[in-house]
């Protein structure tokens, strides 16, 4: 079964060849520091969520989301291939946890503003024929089936860069018996910025023919190459000027003929 990641087409959208060396070619990649931290502080969220749906409360506790978001950055640091950025010394694995850490207490404080959702951390799957299905971990589904993403990001995020993910998490709840109405989704954003940890609630509109036409496109594209893998660069093309083609960021780099002249 070939999966298609809500998560990895922002990818896509950066680059096509690049998403399919590792969604097709199985190419090997990375996380890090910033993945890491990210990680960190959804552990710590759905740590409070998951308490505050089984109690009915938000009385949350701090500590307890900090440690649960500790023991994954230290699990996720001992088993996955994690790069820190060798020109960047703050990048360390205390600096990392006391990021993560305070990450976490800004989350914490943004959550007041937050209605206790229905679930948290569900992973959803639907098989959409010929051997492929679109699978992927929503991390908040509000009452009124509203679906948030929550975001990591080195400053203040951009809703509309996630229409695509979000529409697909909407798509999926849909054909799993989840109602979905509303025509907006959520960013539960922690900027973390040189001069302080904050947290936005953010809101921007689906596109839902946007996701139905990714979705297809992604789809038809693997199969070619399924069929023909030689085709690659005719379905799936460079991009370098993606402010994410960079060594530290594409596995494919060392291969790629389109960045010869910056290797
Ligand atoms: S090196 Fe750049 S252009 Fe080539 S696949 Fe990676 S991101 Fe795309």
């Amino acid at each position: 079964m070939h999966r298609i990641r809500p998560s990895s087409l922002s990818s896509y959208l950066h680059c096509p060849r690049r998403y399919a060396e590792v969604a097709i070619n199985k190419l090997p990649s990375w996380g890090s520091f910033q993945t890491v931290r990210g990680t960190g502080v959804h552990a710590g969220a759905e740590s409070i969520w998951t308490e505050a749906i089984a109690k009915d409360s938000k009385a949350f506790n701090l500590s307890t989301a900090q440690d649960a978001a500790r023991d994954k950055v230290k699990k996720t640091l001992e088993s996955e291939d994690i790069r820190f950025d060798k020109d960047d010394f703050t990048q360390t694995p205390d600096s990392l946890i006391d990021d993560t850490v305070s990450g976490v207490k800004s989350y914490v404080s943004l959550a007041d503003s937050i209605e206790i959702p229905q679930m948290v951390e569900k992973f959803l799957s639907f098989d959409i024929g010929d051997d492929f299905e679109i699978a992927g971990t929503v991390d908040f589904i509000a009452k009124d089936g509203t679906i948030s993403d929550i975001k990591t990001s080195s400053k203040k995020s951009t809703p509309q860069q996630h229409i695509a993910q979000l529409g697909v998490y909407r798509r999926l709840a849909q054909l799993n018996g989840i109602e979905s109405p509303s025509k907006s989704f959520g960013i539960q954003n922690i900027a973390f910025t040189s001069k302080a940890v904050t947290g936005y609630l953010l809101e921007a509109k689906h596109d839902m023919n946007m996701v139905s036409y990714l979705v297809d496109q992604i789809k038809t594209r693997t199969q070619l190459v399924l069929q023909n893998e030689l085709e690659i660069d005719l379905y799936f093309p460079t991009n370098p000027s993606s402010y994410l083609c960079a060594e530290k960021y594409c596995p494919f780099w060392a291969q790629c003929d389109a960045v010869k002249g910056r290797r």
